[in-house]
């Protein structure tokens, strides 16, 4: 089609040839993480500075092509693929991948948005410093993608999500022009928080470049340990306790149920399996600036408590440093067992803490009821009150067909269960396409209109990630 040969032209002449894919097996960008949309783009184009983006921009507005923002394409709700049109341009950020400074005074990192997360991790540690940002998948994902989903992970108890971590950002604005933003100041009152718009959009309001993200100074020793329950109203008991004794020194905990360790026993047999046969487990991770020795030492007497009190059956702490690492790396496989096990439907929901063994029981005896012989796959954070409360079909049945069937009356039974508890049907994956409609369905109408009106301002031709979100 010569209006296609045209727009390809320009992209070319944007970023360069050789940066416009439009042939051979695109699928590491057309395809999700969770195999579940598959799209076509018109072009996979991958600028190498702001500039470029810039220029991407503005030739898509001239030949009215929609625009797929993408950086490590680790999304789990389908946000960041192309749709089956084969029309719109996939633009991966995953070359704008230059740190471009560490501010050790100001405790400040500034990075290009396709940094990949741990590289900017190991970086920052390298120099005696904590980018306290983390998650399953950061060794793919990217900085832009975490700040455009405002990712959450395991550290959010101590510092908060992506969001709360972020001082400044340099976006490619839907006009094409750049928005210089990358400010390290922690106090800026000039007029409305435009970083805050774009934080958590989801690639439909502009495109992240560049951001600053706060650091921390590295822990001096950092303590691991696991520690089964016998109940939800334990665990809770167990945060509690924590956090009382620990402070702000406590930076991990992380909820494991029984059926999510055996999907990870059976799937990965190698890898350990302390306290088999738990119902609920436990990891706990504290740090500390003073040394090892006072921080195993409160580790052990709060974990002696629990134990007298019966909030704990039994806990075992890491002696080493590869000990801790094999602690994470149990919790952080559930994920990949359960795609190993099959499609299942996943929710990413968050409630006040003090709520989530009412819910939890609540929920987990309504979908036996409804879904006989369906496996519930519960782990999270749930120091934020955040659970990923996944529903896997029951065992022997087909689970894509399973999916297909059941998905839609799931997430109403779960989402509509969150509604006297206040919660939300989603705490950190963001909306993408998945819950879109959710998102239609749950949130007020005066919400809803407001987001459209900042959509309409900041986009009016609608050709950032159309479809997303709203
Ligand atoms: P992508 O998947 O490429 O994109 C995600 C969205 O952001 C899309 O809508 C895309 O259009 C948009 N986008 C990407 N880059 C930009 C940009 N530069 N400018 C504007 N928009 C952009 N998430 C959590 O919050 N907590 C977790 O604990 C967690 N654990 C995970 C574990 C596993 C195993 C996996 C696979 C995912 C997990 N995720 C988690 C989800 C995902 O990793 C995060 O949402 C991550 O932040 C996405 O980054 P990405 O670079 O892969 O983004
Ligand atoms: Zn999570």
């Amino acid at each position: 089609m010569p209006e296609q040969g045209a727009a390809l032209a320009a992209l070319r002449a944007a970023v360069g040839p050789a940066h416009v894919l439009t042939e051979g097996d695109l699928s590491a960008y057309e395809r999700d993480w969770r195999r579940r949309w598959h799209g076509r783009a018109l072009a996979v184009v991958r600028p190498g500075c702001t500039d470029e983006v810039a220029a991407v921009v503005r030739a898509c507005i001239a030949h009215g092509l929609s625009i797929v923002p993408q950086g490590g394409n680790t999304g789990l709700v389908g946000g960041g693929v192309p749709d089956s049109s084969g029309t719109q341009v996939l633009l991966s950020l995953q070359r704008m991948n230059n740190l471009r400074a560490i501010d050790s005074a100001n405790l400040t990192l500034t990075a290009e948005a396709g940094c990949v997360l741990q590289t900017l991790q190991e970086a920052a540690s390298a120099q005696g410093l904590l980018l306290p940002l983390s998650l399953a998948a950061q060794g793919s994902c990217t900085l832009g993608g975490n700040l455009a989903t405002n990712a959450g992970g395991t550290q959010v108890l101590r510092w908060g999500n992506a969001r709360d971590l972020c001082l400044g950002l340099e976006v490619v604005t839907a006009q094409g022009e750049v928005w210089q933003g990358l400010s390290g100041l922690r106090k800026d009152n000039t007029g409305y928080d435009l970083r805050d718009l774009f934080v958590g959009s989801e690639g439909t309001l502009g495109i992240i470049t560049a951001a600053v993200m706060k650091l921390a100074p590295l822990p001096a020793a950092t303590t691991t340990a696991f520690a089964s329950c016998a109940s939800l109203q334990d665990c809770v008991a167990l945060l509690m306790r924590a956090r009382s004794r620990m402070g702000s020194g406590l930076t991990g905990f992380e909820l494991m149920g029984r059926f999510a360790l055996d999907l990870v026993a059976t799937h990965f047999p190698a890898l350990p399996r302390p306290l088999p046969g738990a119902p609920w487990t436990v990891l706990l991770e504290q740090s500390d600036n003073e040394g090892l020795e006072p921080a195993r030492e409160r580790f052990e007497s709060l974990l002696g408590a629990a134990l007298e009190a019966g909030e704990v059956q039994d806990a075992v702490i890491a002696e080493t440093l590869a000990q801790a690492a094999a602690l994470w790396h149990v919790r952080e496989s559930i994920p990949l067992a359960q795609a190993e096990e099959g499609v299942n439907v996943k929710h990413d929901i968050s409630l006040p803490v003090s709520a989530i063994p009412e819910y939890v029981q609540r929920t987990d005896a309504a979908l036996l009821a409804a879904f006989p012989g369906v496996r519930l796959v519960n782990f999270g954070h749930l120091g934020d009150g955040n659970l990923h409360y996944n529903v896997q079909a029951p065992a022997g049945q087909d689970a894509a067909a399973f999916l297909a069937a059941n998905e839609h009356a799931i997430n109403s039974q779960v989402y509509d269960a969150l509604t006297p508890f206040g919660g939300s049907f989603s705490a950190e994956h963001g909306i993408g396409l998945l819950k879109r409609d959710d998102l239609a369905a749950r949130k007020s109408p005066v919400a809803l209109a407001l987001m459209r009106r900042i959509k309409t301002a900041l986009d009016p031709m609608n050709l950032m990630n159309p479809g997303r979100v709203l």
